[in-house]
């Protein structure tokens, strides 16, 4: 079976297709500034030439069909018809409290994505524009929706409550709904096979560290608690993020500073951070560089990553009595050493035991374990890859 795999913006298009059956990558590529002048799409195929093309996307419609052309092309492409394409897989933000998993996407489950937009008003509509499009140009290949918060659907109410106002919950749906689920879910379903354990044996923590970071509490295969929140900007500290913060820091800089809700948002979302602390970048090889070289603000930032990242492990094992494994992922997560060891420093009062030399020599050897033998808990490298997640999800249900 081949999915096409879609993770639709609001002026690009990412793309994979996948052979579930070799898990296999046979394309993917990227459709650049749709409806915006100098659109381009470029896709890469194992054994083909990179293929790339200048041409005028009005909307996401003529990003599909630039895509299916390319797919198909006897040069660049790797199937011969549309036809081939068993079903496609679409990445959607939010799904509110109405998913707690992926479905087929019906007319019904179009109007719930779009109930959701006012959550995720810089994704879900870009999400729904693309299966729209999907929908239009392959009306006989079946649509499945995949979304990031979905499997944290299972917190407990007193994880994904805040402590305000009851009615504000029931009023604006303000609570906990978490983010990444597609790489939490993956990573968790990896650690499982590398462990040789049954999942419901389980207490997981799995460590989303990249330019976003998120960290969740996974209880017998389940999210039971995770440091996102109502949106991506909540829990640890990240790229240009702030993460937690104190809430009255918000009204108190917006009469000092004289800022708006916009202006407050942005500061919150991309001047702040590793990016904010430092004054310098949201790179960690940038601020590792800058640190070797003597620049405190850099080692601040760093440091005051790694204490935000380690808070969580300790909320987290007490939340589920205990744990019995660290996952890393994501660019940080897969890559960076260094943070890895800092997060997992003196923690063997939990269990947690590093061995440095495997630690260090991690990096390209795909899923590997990296604690010292005999270490209560396993501490485990597991590169997320959220396009198989989708894809899978999607032959499953098709
Ligand atoms: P995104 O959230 O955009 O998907 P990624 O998971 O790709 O982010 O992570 C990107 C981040 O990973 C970069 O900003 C960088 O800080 C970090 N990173 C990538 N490679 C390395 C590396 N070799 N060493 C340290 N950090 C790295």
């Amino acid at each position: 079976m081949k999915i096409l795999v879609i993770n639709a913006g609001s002026s690009s298009l990412k793309y994979q297709f996948i052979n579930i059956d070799t898990k296999e990558v046979l394309a993917k590529g990227l459709c650049e500034r749709i409806g915006i002048e100098g659109s381009k799409i470029s896709q890469k195929a194992p054994g083909k030439e990179e293929y790339v093309c200048v041409s005028e996307m009005k909307d996401h419609g003529d990003a599909i069909k630039m895509v299916i052309d390319a797919l198909t092309s006897d040069k660049y492409g790797v199937i011969s018809k549309m036809d081939e394409i068993d079903a496609v897989g679409h990445r959607v933000v939010h799904g509110g409290e109405a998913f707690n998993e992926s479905v087929v996407i019906t007319k019904e489950v179009k109007k719930a994505i779009e109930d959701c937009c006012e959550l995720a008003p810089l994704h879900n509509p870009a999400n729904l524009i693309g299966i729209e499009a999907c929908e239009k140009i392959m009306p006989n290949t079946p649509q499945v929706a995949v979304f990031d918060t979905a499997f944290h659907q299972t917190m407990p109410k007193e994880a994904y409550l805040y402590a305000l106002p009851y009615e504000m919950y029931e009023k604006h749906k303000i609570r906990r709904y978490g983010f990444h689920g597609t790489s939490h879910k993956y990573v968790t379903q990896q650690a499982e096979k590398l462990m040789g354990k049954d999942i419901s044996d389980l207490k997981i923590i799995t460590l989303h560290l990249g330019n976003g970071s998120s960290i969740t509490a996974v209880d017998g295969g389940k999210s039971i608690d995770t440091s996102m929140g109502f949106t991506p900007l909540a829990g640890v500290a990240m790229g240009t993020r702030c993460g937690d913060i104190d809430p009255a820091i918000v009204t108190f800089l917006m009469e000092k500073e004289g800022w708006d809700t916009e202006k407050v948002n942005a500061v919150m979302n991309k001047d702040s951070g590793v990016y904010g602390l430092s004054g310098l970048s949201s790179d960690f090889r940038d601020l590792a560089n800058a640190k070797e070289e003597g620049n405190e603000r850099a080692s601040l930032a760093l440091d005051k990553f790694i204490y935000t990242v380690r808070q969580f492990v300790g909320a987290y094992s007490v939340a589920m009595g205990g744990v019995d494994g660290l996952v890393f992922t994501a660019g940080i997560g897969e890559n960076d050493a260094m943070v890895r060891e800092e997060v997992c420093k003196n923690l063997e009062y939990l269990g947690v035991e590093l061995d440095k030399e495997l630690n260090n020599t991690a990096r390209g050897k795909g899923e590997c374990f990296i604690n010292k033998e005999g270490s209560k808990v396993k501490v485990m490298v597991i590169p997320t890859n959220e396009e198989l997640m989708i894809a899978l999800d999607t032959a499953k249900l098709v």
